[in-house]
C-alpha cells in the first residue's frame, strides 16, 4: 500500500512534521511515502496556502533526514504544482531545478480565486457552481497540455464542499479523460473526499469508471493534512478499484513511473 499524496505543517494549513507522518505511514504498514507539498509561489497572495520559497530547503532537509532515519519505508520527494496561467514560467523553472520523484498537478484557482480554500466558499455563489466546474474542466485540461505534471490531483474537486452541478458535465469529463489518456497522465484516486461535506472519493466512482474505460492509470493519496489521515480509506479504496477492474497502479522514481499490481 502507498500514499502519494501528503502534505506537512510546512504549507501552513496542516499539521504535524515530516517525521510524524512517515511514522504514521510506518504504523499503517504504507510501503511508500510520497510527499506532495504545495509549491511555493512567490508573488501568488496566498497566506495560508503554501509555503514560502524560503521554506523549500528546509522541506528538502526534512525529507533527505527522513530517509536516513527511516528505512523501512521508501520515502518520496513530489510537490503539488498549481496550474496557475499566469505563473506558469516560474513552476517550470521550479520543477526543472529540483530532482522530485512525481509532479501532482493541481487546479485550486479559478483566476484569483482558490475554490479549494474553505474561507472563500461564499464565492460559488457569485460565480455559479455550474461555472465552476465547467470551467474547472477547461482549466485542468490545459494543465495536461503542459506536460509538465505526473499525475492530475484530485480531480472533480469542485464538490469538495458538497456543491453538484445542474448541468450535465458528461461532455465536460469526457474531453477531459481524453486529455488525461493523450498526455499519458495519472489519475491521483483521493479520499480526502470522503473526510470533507463531498462524502466521496475524488474522482468519483463514476468518473472513474470512464477512466477505466480510457485506460487512465491510477494512484492512491489520502491528502493527508494531519498524521492520522495517512493512507485513510486505502483499504476499501483499493477494494472498489478492483472492482471496477483496475489491476495496476504506479510508483515512481525521478520521475520514472512503473506499473505495480494493485
Ligand atoms: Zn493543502
Ligand atoms: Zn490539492
Amino acid at each position: 500500500m502507498n500514499d502519494y499524496h501528503v502534505h506537512t505543517y510546512l504549507c501552513k494549513h496542516a499539521e504535524g512534521q515530516v517525521y510524524e507522518y512517515v511514522e504514521s505511514a510506518i504504523e499503517k504498514k504504507v510501503e511508500q511515502l510520497g510527499f506532495a507539498e504545495h509549491i511555493p509561489i512567490p508573488g501568488l497572495h496566498d497566506p495560508d496556502g503554501r509555503m514560502l520559497i524560503d521554506e523549500f530547503e528546509l522541506y528538502l532537509q526534512y525529507i533527505e533526514e527522513a530517509k536516513k532515519n527511516y528505512k523501512e519505508i521508501k520515502i518520496l520527494l513530489g510537490i503539488e504544482a498549481d496550474y496557475l496561467p499566469a505563473h506558469m514560467s516560474f513552476i517550470e523553472d521550479f520543477l526543472k531545478r529540483y530532482p522530485f520523484d512525481f509532479v501532482i498537478g493541481s487546479v485550486h484557482f479559478i483566476g484569483e480565486w482558490d475554490f479549494t480554500n474553505p474561507l472563500y466558499q461564499k464565492q460559488y455563489e457569485h460565480y455559479g457552481v455550474d461555472n465552476t466546474f465547467q470551467d474547472y474542466y477547461k482549466l485542468v485540461r490545459e494543465a495536461a497540455a503542459t506536460g509538465l505534471y505526473d499525475i492530475i490531483g484530485h480531480l472533480d474537486i469542485p464538490k469538495k464542499f458538497g456543491h453538484n452541478a445542474t448541468v450535465d458535465l458528461s461532455d465536460e469529463i469526457n474531453k477531459t479523460l481524453n486529455a488525461i489518456k493523450r498526455y499519458e497522465l495519472v489519475l491521483d484516486v483521493n479520499t480526502s473526499g470522503l473526510r470533507n461535506p463531498a462524502k466521496e472519493i475524488h474522482p468519483s466512482e463514476e468518473i472513474l469508471r470512464r477512466a477505466r474505460e480510457y485506460d487512465i492509470p491510477v494512484i492512491l493519496g489520502s491528502d493527508a493534512h494531519h498524521p492520522s489521515d495517512v493512507a485513510y480509506a486505502f483499504k476499501e479504496t483499493m477494494i472498489l478499484l478492483k472492482k471496477m477492474g483496475f489491476n495496476h497502479t504506479c510508483v515512481y522514481d525521478k520521475r520514472k513511473r512503473e506499473n505495480i499490481p494493485l
